[in-house]
């Protein structure tokens, strides 16, 4: 590590340079979180409506079903399995952290919206992988809905709105 000759290093998101809180961290970058939970939202809400045939409402995540896992009352609704409503939302805040992690400090780099829907993308995925695998029979319908955000994300990466 680099010695800097006894100044702190002041904490910068580096996804966009500005100081990196908690809040900025998990879902207020316009580089990355933010954009990653409105497509999440957006995934989520067009998987329900399209398996369901009943249009419902576009979820928005606000910070307290961020930040305190409260569920998203349209979710609470759609999803029923509530392990799977809840990490759903744990392991995407994980995927944040992680790939915030492993992100190198240089000038700040706007992430291009086809990569933050593929990290998007790998939490639907290994949720659905992990669901089959404890219980194929009883999470039927949330592994349903997983493979639908993914496949809505993947031929949709172009319209992040
Ligand atoms: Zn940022």
């Amino acid at each position: 590590m680099a010695f800097k000759s006894g100044v702190a290093e002041s904490p910068e998101c580096k996804f966009c340079g500005q100081e990196e809180t908690q809040e900025h961290l998990l879902y207020n970058c316009e580089h990355y979180s933010a954009p990653l939970w409105d497509l999440l939202g957006k995934g989520i809400s067009q998987a329900i409506t399209s398996l369901t045939q009943n249009p419902i409402p576009r979820i928005y995540f606000l910070p307290v079903h961020i930040t305190f896992n409260k569920i998203h009352p349209t979710i609470a609704v759609n999803i029923t399995d509530k392990e799977v409503r809840q990490v759903l939302v744990q392991e995407t805040k994980r995927e944040i952290y992680y790939r915030n992690q492993n992100t190198p400090h240089r000038n700040p780099i706007r992430v291009h919206p086809a990569r933050i829907t593929a990290h998007l993308v790998s939490v639907m995925r290994k949720l659905g992988q992990l669901l089959k695998y404890q219980n194929l029979q009883k999470y039927r319908s949330s592994i349903a809905i997983l493979e639908k955000i993914q496949s809505n994300l993947l031929h949709d990466n172009t319209d992040i709105g």
